[in-house]
């Protein structure tokens, strides 16, 4: 059986189009990774077999609340990472 944790997929794709509309100060690789791990870190993981966090991902996605959330913590994330930078 593979357990994965669902909330990643959501916040991958959420963070695709957060960055359509928010400018990071820098969007290399590293940073990127950083923003993605401190969201990911104040989100509830999800875990889930591969069948149901299919689901999880079509119908839990959509949900204004838990879009609203990661948006939230995505922008958070951001500020953290401009302020913080893990590289010269
Ligand atoms: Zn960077």
């Amino acid at each position: 059986m593979v357990v994965y944790n669902a909330m990643e997929t959501v916040v991958n794709r959420m963070f695709e189009e957060f960055q359509k509309t928010y400018e990071m100060s820098c969007d290399c690789q590293i940073c990127r990774e950083d923003v993605l791990a401190i969201a990911l870190n104040k989100l509830p993981p999800r875990y889930t077999s591969s069948d149901k966090g299919l689901l999880f991902v079509k119908g839990e996605y959509i949900s204004p609340q838990l879009q609203s959330d990661i948006m939230r913590e995505l922008l958070a994330a951001a500020t953290v990472v401009a302020q913080n930078r893990h590289h010269v």
